[in-house]
């Protein structure tokens, strides 16, 4: 899979790909990310990519020709099937389930606003879905696609190394993960629970079932009412 992350600030994006978990699966080659500056596809020769919004209002937006150039140009390197994702607070809620759809495609293509957001033409001939990744406003669109492409490379096949570790996650099922333990069993008096350390799968699998339903009722009763993060 091919991921693209097209945004005015390259160099906040590729140091986290490389690091841990996706650095690995990039170095295995399970996957490919690139960074590209949409600055670089301005016609100003001021190297100008915001303007003024019409109508009025406060700050500024970016304007259609850099993103929809750069878009186009972006798009000869990604195979047929390849969707360009607009991040934004008026977007779709992201999560796992969607994470799960895009790692199945051959590309994805990111595109991250910056000042008060992207022209409205942008959205409606050039992109194909509109995400956000919850209900606050961030400055720009590089967290919130790093956290997507993050979320989908660890559906890619292989990058995460046991196989299962998925299913037992949150929002797997509709429930939250229940609670976890590493050694050492009594950690400044605070212990382990008892029957996590006494081996009896079928006591274990019971206990973890039943801390997930109480966690998911008490944190996320939402994720109960729906049946999980389907939409
Ligand atoms: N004026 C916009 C609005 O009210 O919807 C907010 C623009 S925001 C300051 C600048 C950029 O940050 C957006 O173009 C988008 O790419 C990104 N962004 C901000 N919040 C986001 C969120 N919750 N999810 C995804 N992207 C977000």
């Amino acid at each position: 899979m091919k991921i693209s992350i097209l945004t005015l600030f390259p160099e906040l994006i590729t140091p986290y790909f490389e690091a841990s978990v996706p650095g690995r699966g990039a170095k295995q080659g399970l996957y490919e990310l690139e960074a590209v500056q949409i600055r670089d596809y301005t016609l100003d020769k001021h190297n100008r990519v915001d303007d003024y919004i019409f109508g009025g209002g406060p700050g500024m937006l970016m304007q259609p020709q850099p993103l929809a150039d750069c878009i186009d140009d972006v798009r000869k390197r990604h195979a047929p099937g390849t969707k360009v994702v607009y991040l934004s607070p008026g977007g779709k809620v992201f999560n796992n389930r969607i994470a799960r759809e895009y790692a199945q495609l051959p590309g994805l293509i990111l595109l991250c606003g910056h000042y008060e957001g992207i022209d409205q033409r942008i959205i409606d001939h050039w992109v194909d879905e509109e995400l956000s990744i919850g209900d606050f406003v961030l400055t720009g669109g590089e967290l919130a696609a790093m956290a997507v492409a993050d979320a989908v490379i660890r559906f890619i096949p292989g990058v995460i190394g046991n196989l299962g570790v998925h299913e037992e996650e949150s929002f797997e099922n509709g429930l939250l993960e229940y609670p976890q333990y590493t050694r050492p069993a009594d950690f400044r008096g605070y212990v382990v629970p008892e029957v996590l350390q006494n081996g009896h799968h079928a006591k274990i699998q019971a206990w973890r079932q039943e801390m997930a339903e109480e966690k998911t009722r008490h944190v996320r009763p939402d994720l109960l009412e729906k049946g999980g993060t389907e939409d």
